[in-house]
């Protein structure tokens, strides 16, 4: 069957929270699920849920913190580079039906990551995975390249009216 290119991009909350329910859906399913993220560094409360109930799905996160803060340091480039590679190994690979690259539309966003060179590696992909991509700032080429697209639009925040990142709901 073939697999489809999923985006999930846009300013509103659930892009992240999405692509891993839809990896709790697939492993509910039996398909074999490999997470890839960007930018990141934190143990974040469903990472720290996949290692303790989903132990045999990987999780592989390149990056330095939450966020970049106004430019990507050299660090940055370095762990995106790093994430990148790995990420063209795994698109090759017949054992992955489902592959999450989370956060990597801020990787392209920043420069540090090739937005053609990924749309390359996807066409010469193993064409039975499922691949989903999110962050916000999603490229038009990927957008007109992808098979779904979805965008989180914010209607209403609470960090608007100041609320601090929360255990579990956020992070
Ligand atoms: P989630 O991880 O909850 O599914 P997301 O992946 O759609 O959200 P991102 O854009 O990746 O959201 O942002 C990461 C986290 O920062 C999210 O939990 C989101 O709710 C939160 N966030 C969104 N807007 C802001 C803001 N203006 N200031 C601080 N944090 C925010
Ligand atoms: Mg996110």
């Amino acid at each position: 069957m073939k697999g489809m290119v999923h985006v999930y991009t846009g300013n509103g909350k659930g892009k992240t929270t999405a692509a891993f329910g839809l990896a709790l859906r697939g492993i509910g399913a039996g398909k074999s699920v490999y997470i890839i993220q960007f930018i990141k560094s934190m143990e974040y409360s469903e990472i720290k849920a996949f290692k303790k109930y989903f132990p045999f799905v990987p999780i592989e996160q390149f990056g330095r913190g939450c966020f970049i803060i106004n430019k990507p340091e050299k660090e940055d480039i370095l762990e995106a580079k790093k994430g990148f590679e790995r990420v063209k190994e795994l698109l090759k690979r017949k054992d992955i039906d489902i592959l999450i690259l989370d956060e990597i539309n801020i990787a392209i966003y920043y420069g540090m990551i090739d937005c053609a060179e990924l749309i390359e590696q996807l066409k010469n992909r193993n064409q039975e995975m499922e691949v989903v991509i999110t962050g916000r700032y999603a490229k038009k080429e990927l957008i007109d390249f992808a098979d779904l697209v979805t965008e989180m639009k914010e209607v209403k925040h609470y960090y608007n009216s100041g609320v601090k990142a929360r255990d579990g709901i956020e992070r």
